[in-house]
């Protein structure tokens, strides 16, 4: 069956799907945030007023997100594709959904394991080394930053990715606190005939038309997958 014929789910991530592999999500208890200021690593003003900071920072994540390994949220998800259109909208700058397997993912806060060009945002590059140094400039000649949204900067594939929200006859929120907007409003685009579920390990209130499954994603992902592939809904 062609790709457009089948179903279309959409699945949106953020940090907590890859909490399991070892990779830290910013506002749980041990969260990223509480070691640094959002505004000294992920501003625009924190870039500039001490650049080889938020180099470094990120430089330790890279290195952090190249020693993780998929999980099984991130393999089962990828499974999906043996029956339906699975489109993945992710809030992560990991790359553990393409490692998983998955094969159309649209990265709406950017990909760590790429670098930009400080003075033109088109110009993107996949990083050959796991660091960016003051002074690795892009073609134009200015420094190499991460290819990360910052706060206060344009998310990425917006229009896109509300489209496969609205077009999905089935969705799968995953690990998101769903508190950094605009991305945590595309939620608000489904169908409401859409089968639509959050799956988070704590007691989170689910945003309207989404039914909570409670629980950790590599217990609770692989039984929704199992029961989409058989044809029936999650209990
Ligand atoms: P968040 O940190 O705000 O929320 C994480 C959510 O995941 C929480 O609701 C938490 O309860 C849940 N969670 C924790 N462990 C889980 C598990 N095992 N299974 C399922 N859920 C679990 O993350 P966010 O909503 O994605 O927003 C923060 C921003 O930080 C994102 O924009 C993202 O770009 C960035 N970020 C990315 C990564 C990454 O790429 N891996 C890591 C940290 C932060």
């Amino acid at each position: 069956m062609s790709e457009l014929m089948k179903e279309k789910i959409v699945i949106f991530s953020g940090a907590g799907i890859s909490a399991e592999s070892g990779l830290r999500t910013f506002r749980d208890m041990n969260g990223l945030w509480n070691e640094y200021s959002v505004e000294d690593v992920a501003s625009p003003a924190g870039w500039a007023a001490n650049p080889s900071l938020v180099l470094r920072f990120y430089n330790e994540r890279r290195k952090a997100v190249l020693e993780a390994r998929p999980n099984a949220a991130h393999y089962a998800i990828a499974k999906l594709e043996e029956r339906f259109n699975v489109v993945v909208v992710t809030q992560n700058i990991d790359d553990l959904h393409e490692r998983g397997g998955s094969s159309t993912i649209i990265h709406v806060h950017g990909e760590i394991l790429k670098a930009r060009s400080s003075l033109d945002p088109a110009l993107i590059y996949p990083l050959s080394t796991p660091d960016i140094e003051l002074g690795d400039c892009c073609g134009k000649g200015s420094q190499l930053r991460p290819h990360v949204v910052w706060f206060g900067e344009q998310v990425l594939h917006m229009d896109e990715a509300e489209q496969h929200f609205a077009t999905a006859s089935k969705i799968l929120t995953v690990g998101t606190s769903l508190s950094v907007y605009p991305a945590a409003g595309l939620v608000g685009f489904a169908k409401t005939s859409a089968e639509k579920y959050l799956v988070s390990p704590d007691s989170q209130e689910p945003p309207p038309g989404y039914r909570l499954l409670q629980g950790k994603a590599t217990a609770v992902v692989p039984r929704v997958v199992t029961c989409w592939l058989e044809g029936r809904k999650p209990s």
